[in-house]
């Protein structure tokens, strides 16, 4: 006898991710599809888990992350943000930035209540909510710039909004917000009870020496914000799935309370070789936008003579090229057709939409190594 299971996400498949690297890797394609380097974390941070695999800390590390950790987590917000966060009471290691997502949203989110996302929406926001029986309005962004239309949030909010999720550096976009965005918001979420989630997992990647604007530059939001991060962008490490949860002492407790029946702790020797390398390397993070515009550079001029159009991404590690004037296909339909004919993988960009986007867009990863870039350049400026 088969047992009905009654689907909790019936919408829901299986990742974009999951499913283009599969693609790509039964195809034997170049993968710029799911977002993650070809290159290893840093040799000295490799030898740092080592050392303390080798060194005893194998044992649960505490529930909220390794003190040293967050001590480090703290001293780089004051730097880059001007913000005295509390080492015990306002950071939360997380199971990379996914489960600080996860988590901060199931501490917010109850029946019946709305949140804000901006379309194209990375793609774990809107399950999450609905798991915890929320409602998700989605605003789109409109190329080609993809800001924010301020005006349309103040018309999506209603008295069941609880949350506005925001992620910028923005993935698949590259868009970045400015200081009179952060103005803007501050303006409309005073004197309300929404929230605020914003993932931040591309904050050290942004070009043009522009700054990112955290919402932790930003008092007033701090009070009400949830601020995700994962070093695994940062160190080049996506499969250490190591990320933060920053928030006010209050929300932190909540968030607290679910972390630890989610997962309870993070892998311990890589939390501490994160500690001593932020220590030893401050620099690290500090360097690495100009390490992926180079990347972006490269990119780029190697597909200027590609019939694809594009503006160069201003942040993260994903180039948009708009196919429109190469086929009438769907972003689905054209990214197998690349697989398949010239061996290059990318990401459909419907994915991160409610509604079928407008534009014919493909979200390439440049994360790669110099030739890998150079050759899969040369493919698509082959068609
Ligand atoms: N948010 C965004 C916007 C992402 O692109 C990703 C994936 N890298 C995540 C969250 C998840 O991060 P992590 O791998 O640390 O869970
Ligand atoms: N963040 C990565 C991307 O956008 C993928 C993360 C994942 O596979 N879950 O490609």
């Amino acid at each position: 006898m088969t047992i009905q299971l009654t689907s909790k996400l019936p919408h829901v498949g299986t990742t974009i991710f999951s499913t283009m690297t599969k693609l790509s890797n039964d195809l034997g394609a170049i993968n710029l599809s799911q977002g993650f380097p070809n290159f290893d974390p840093p040799d000295a941070l490799r030898a740092l888990v080592t050392y303390h695999l080798n060194n005893g800390k194998n044992q649960y590390a505490p529930m909220a992350g390794v003190p040293k950790l967050r001590a480090q987590i703290a001293a780089k917000v004051a730097d880059l943000y001007g913000r005295n966060i509390s080492v015990d009471d306002e950071i939360t290691v997380t199971n990379g930035a996914t489960e600080g997502l996860f988590v901060a949203i199931n501490t917010v989110i109850n029946l019946g209540d709305e949140v804000i996302i901006f379309d194209p929406a990375f793609d774990s926001y809107q399950p999450v909510i609905e798991l915890n029986g929320g409602r998700t309005i989605h605003i789109p962004l409109d190329a080609p710039n993809f800001a924010i239309d301020w005006q349309r949030v103040r018309d999506s909010i209603s008295p069941k909004t609880r949350l506005i999720l925001l992620n910028f550096p923005h993935n698949p976009t590259g868009t970045i917000l400015t200081p009179a965005d952060l103005e803007t918001l501050v303006e409309i979420v005073r004197d309300t009870n929404i929230f605020l989630l914003s993932d931040e997992v591309y904050e050290h990647i942004i070009f043009d020496g522009i700054a990112h604007q955290s919402l932790l530059c930003h008092a007033e939001l701090a009070e009400r914000t949830f601020v995700v991060s994962s070093f695994g962008k940062t160190y080049h490490a996506t499969g250490w799935k190591i990320g933060y949860c920053i928030a006010p002492s209050h929300l932190t407790a909540e968030f607290r309370k679910i972390h630890q029946f989610l997962v309870y702790s993070i892998f311990s020797p890589a939390q501490h070789a994160l500690a001593d390398f932020l220590e030893q390397s401050p620099e690290t993070h500090k360097n690495l936008a100009q390490f992926y515009q180079q990347k972006r550079d490269r990119f780029c001029n190697l597909l200027t003579d590609s019939r694809f159009k594009f503006t160069p991404t201003q942040s993260t590690f994903f180039q948009l090229l708009d196919y429109s004037t190469l086929t009438d296909l769907t972003d689905i339909e054209y990214a197998r057709q690349l697989i398949q004919d010239i061996g290059v993988a990318s990401i459909p960009i419907s994915a991160f939409y409610k509604e079928k986007p407008p534009q014919h867009y493909l979200r390439f990863c440049f994360a790669k190594d110099d030739a890998t870039l150079a050759e899969a350049a040369s493919r698509l400026c082959g068609i």
